[in-house]
């Protein structure tokens, strides 16, 4: 569903990519992690054309995403994105930034949109809340709309860029039971994170980055169990 393939990237003469390669099979979740600064949110932009790169080829669904002929606008309405600060439409209540795009860049009736809009916002626990505006919600209930806003547009693969860190401890849990909740349903999921927990539960491969390279890329077990890497191996030792 998602190839990266010697993807390299440079901010003037600072290279912030350097030959990245890994894929995300249809319904495989991939958790991406290293220390600040490796390049984690750069690469996972690439996948939907947020983060322009100069060498290597990144294709969703078979569709290259660096080709000048590619339509981003319509690959990105197919890609979900999460980010670390929930960046809801402070202005509009949450039925309405669930519904948006749906109309906007789907092209879906309004009652159409309302429904689907209304029936994730179920999903991720949070209905009765739908004629509140994002300053109502916590941290924990804004980002649960901001995945459920994903999910109303059928996304075909979901990117989450430390969708927790920004939150307080105890709200944690609640945005990872969702994601949990779509890794099991076999959502297509690249997903940076440092919870490690959520990366044994769900976790099909972890990718670990360290100054723009991917050091390794290996199964969840592998990983945990014997990391190929010493610097893998100390950024486990550091944070679990
Ligand atoms: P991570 O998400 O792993 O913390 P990033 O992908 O955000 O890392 O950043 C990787 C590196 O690129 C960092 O050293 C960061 O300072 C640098 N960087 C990010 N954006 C820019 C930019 N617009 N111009 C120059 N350097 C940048
Ligand atoms: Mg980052």
């Amino acid at each position: 569903m998602i190839e990266i393939e010697n993807v390299s990237k440079w901010y003037g003469a600072f290279q912030v990519l350097r030959e990245c390669s890994t894929q995300v099979a249809r319904g495989d979740v991939v958790v991406v992690c290293g220390p600040s600064g490796s390049g984690k949110s750069t690469l996972i932009k690439t996948v939907n054309g947020l983060e322009p790169f100069q060498q290597g080829v990144v294709r969703v669904d078979g569709i290259s995403v660096g080709d000048p002929k590619t339509k981003l606008p319509q690959l990105r309405a197919r890609i979900g994105m999460v980010f670390q600060n929930f960046e809801l439409f402070p202005h509009l209540s949450v039925r309405e930034n669930l519904t948006l795009a749906q109309v906007k860049v789907l092209g879906r009736g309004k009652d159409e949109a309302l429904e689907r809009g209304l029936k994730v916002l179920d999903r991720v626990g949070l209905l009765a809340h739908k004629d509140k505006f994002p300053s109502q919600l916590s941290g924990g209930q804004q980002q649960r709309v901001a995945i459920a806003r994903a999910l109303a547009m059928d996304p075909m693969a979901m990117l989450f860029d430390e969708p927790t860190s920004a939150l307080d401890p105890e709200m944690i849990g609640e945005v990872l039971d969702v994601m949990v909740g779509l890794a099991q349903e076999g959502m297509t999921m690249m997903v940076v994170t440092h919870e490690m927990g959520f990366a044994r539960k769900v976790a099909d491969r972890i990718v670990f980055m360290d100054h723009g390279s991917i050091v390794e890329d290996s199964p969840k077990d592998e990983f945990f169990g014997a990391p190929r890497s010493e610097r893998a191996r100390e950024f486990l030792a550091r944070i679990i």
